[in-house]
């Protein structure tokens, strides 16, 4: 059934996925976005994919509750909202915690408080893999402690607790999706990452030196406790991920229960830096040069889920492969070679 849809953060990576999987259910949908670090052009992509023009664009920050008034006025009544808005990198947030603490906690209070006022306490929330910290037992359960090591994953935690007393208040249904490693883009190639200047994350750093932007990969660390040295982590591709908030709004819409649902979403299973890099090469059939390097401060050696918990609750798991993940984030690349910059 179609409903109306607040996404804020709907023009970054995983919001623009996951808006035409939304259009595609048949749902309506009003965007925030202060395009911190996205554009426009994404949402104008994302609708002419979907063939749809349910999609309405308030630009604006999710820290000033007039905007996201505005937001909610445009949309008349909201069902659901799925909040992406934040920021997300790790070394970025050592460095400036209270940037960190001002958008994603006070973004998602501000959010929440209006929510509460539009009468509207259906919420999917962006977490993530990295508060479970630098654990040791693996797969990750979604039981097993939070411990987070750097501020981008405290804020997150901090969320979820804030989104965990809401609910146990009464009335909120909440769903904490905590997202593993998203990689790769829409089969099209026509939406995709579109990080500024030099990535900070595997995947589009070596579609960017396949492109032949850079001259190669630095692997961070070779002597980590896996079987090739190099970390692991769970990827899984963008629209799997997509796909999981279409499943989780859906179930959040039948739901009674008070609890939050918290949920790892990833595939279950680990891959090497080297793992990624030889598959790249064989679904592509290029060659990336590399170097291994020291580690890079703050990552840990091994993040992977236990996807079970969303297999039960949803009925979803991952279904894209490596091999696709890398087609897919390629095509991307070299169809928009300087992302949607000399294109908006
Ligand atoms: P992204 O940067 O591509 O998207 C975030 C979007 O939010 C952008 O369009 C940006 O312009 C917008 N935004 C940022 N600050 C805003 C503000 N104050 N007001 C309104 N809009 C704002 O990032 P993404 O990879 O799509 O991540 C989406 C969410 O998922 C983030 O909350 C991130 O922390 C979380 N997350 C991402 C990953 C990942 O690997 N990409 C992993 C775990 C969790
Ligand atoms: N990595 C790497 N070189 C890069 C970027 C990342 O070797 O240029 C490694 C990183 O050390 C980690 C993995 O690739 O083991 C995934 O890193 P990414 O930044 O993509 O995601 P993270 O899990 O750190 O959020």
């Amino acid at each position: 059934m179609g409903r109306r849809v607040l996404v804020t953060g709907g023009a970054g990576f995983i919001g623009s996925h996951t808006c035409l999987v939304l259009l595609e259910q048949g749902h309506e949908i009003v965007v925030l976005d202060n395009f911190d670090n996205s554009s426009p052009e994404a949402l104008r992509r994302v609708q002419e994919l979907a063939g749809s023009t349910q999609l309405t664009l308030v630009e604006g920050d999710v820290r000033d509750p007039k905007a996201v008034d505005q937001a909610f006025r445009t949309a008349g009544t909201v069902d659901g909202v799925i909040h992406f808005a934040g920021l997300k990198a790790v070394g970025e947030s050592v460095a400036n915690p209270l940037h960190y603490w001002d958008v994603n906690v006070n973004g998602s209070r501000v959010l929440a408080a209006a929510m509460d006022r539009h009468d509207c306490r259906t919420l999917v929330f962006s977490s993530t893999a990295t508060v479970y910290g630098e654990p040791q037992t693996f797969p990750l359960r979604e039981d097993m402690p939070m411990a987070p090591i750097h501020p981008y994953a405290q804020t997150k935690v901090a969320v979820e607790q804030i989104l965990g007393a809401l609910c146990r208040a009464g009335s909120w249904q909440v769903a904490c999706l905590r997202y593993f490693n998203p990689v790769g883009a829409h089969p099209s190639g026509q939406i995709g990452e579109d990080p500024m200047g030099t990535p900070n994350n595997l995947f589009p750093f070596i579609t960017q030196v396949a492109a032949g932007r850079r001259e190669r990969l630095r692997i961070f660390g070779q002597d980590y406790a896996t079987p090739d040295g190099t970390g692991i982590r769970d990827y899984l591709h963008v629209m799997d991920l997509a796909e999981a908030h279409g499943v989780a709004l859906d179930r959040l819409f039948q739901r009674q229960n008070a609890d939050p649902l918290t949920l790892n979403i990833g595939t279950g299973r680990g891959l090497s830096v080297l793992e990624v890099v030889h598959g790249f090469e064989q679904a592509t059939g290029l060659t990336i040069p590399y170097e291994l390097v020291e580690r890079r401060a703050g990552d840990v050696p091994r993040l992977e889920a236990c996807p079970q918990s969303a297999q039960t609750m949803l009925g979803w798991s991952a279904r894209r492969t490596l091999e696709e993940m890398c087609r897919d984030g390629w095509a991307w690349q070299q169809a928009n070679p300087t992302g949607y910059r000399n294109n908006s």
